[in-house]
């Protein structure tokens, strides 16, 4: 059976590169909700011996009638009962922010386990904001650099260790 991988977290931190380096084969962007474009994108992939179906989630570009956070959280909690283990993406450089606080506090709500990504971490510029991803509560963060294609076996050690 393939593991069912949901990539979250807020916009630019990089989860799209993630899923791009990770799926070898792309479905089709399913619009399944008035006014959401790219609301979710579907893929499978590979990494080390494990089958992956992934989930890209995306796209606040039509925020109309809910706000902002309503769509993230309804997206993110969708995304993450769909899956086997949700992968929350972070932007180590920029470090923790309050969008990535609710995400935070999402994931942990949810009876599914987390793998904790901090992206954009190749050549040490990561280094304050993967400390302070300890503050997630959502235990060791992973240092990867999705455009880079490093931390790739260590997240596949944090994926092994959970499935
Ligand atoms: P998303 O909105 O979370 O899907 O983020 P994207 O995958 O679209 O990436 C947002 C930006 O971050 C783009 O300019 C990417 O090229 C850049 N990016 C993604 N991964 C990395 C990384 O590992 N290192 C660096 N430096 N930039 C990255
Ligand atoms: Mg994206």
């Amino acid at each position: 059976m393939p593991l069912k991988l949901a990539i979250v977290g807020r916009p630019n931190v990089g989860k799209s590169t993630l899923f791009n380096r990770l799926a070898g084969r792309k479905l089709a962007i399913v619009d399944d909700r008035p006014g959401v474009t790219r609301d979710r994108r579907f893929g499978t992939g590979r990494l080390g011996d494990l089958d992956l179906e992934l989930i890209d989630t995306a796209g606040f570009e039509d925020v109309t009638d809910e706000s902002l956070e309503a769509r993230m959280r309804a997206q993110t909690e969708r995304a993450v009962d769909e899956c086997d283990v949700a992968l929350f993406v972070i932007d180590s450089r920029e470090g923790v922010t309050p969008a990535d606080r609710i995400f935070a506090e999402i994931l942990r709500k949810r009876d599914k386990p987390v793998i904790l990504a901090a992206n954009k971490a190749e050549g040490r510029q990561g280094e304050a904001g993967i400390l302070d991803a300890w503050g997630l509560g959502l235990g060791e963060p992973v240092p990867i650099s999705a455009e880079h294609g490093e931390g790739m076996a260590d997240l596949y050690a944090a994926l092994a260790a959970v499935w």
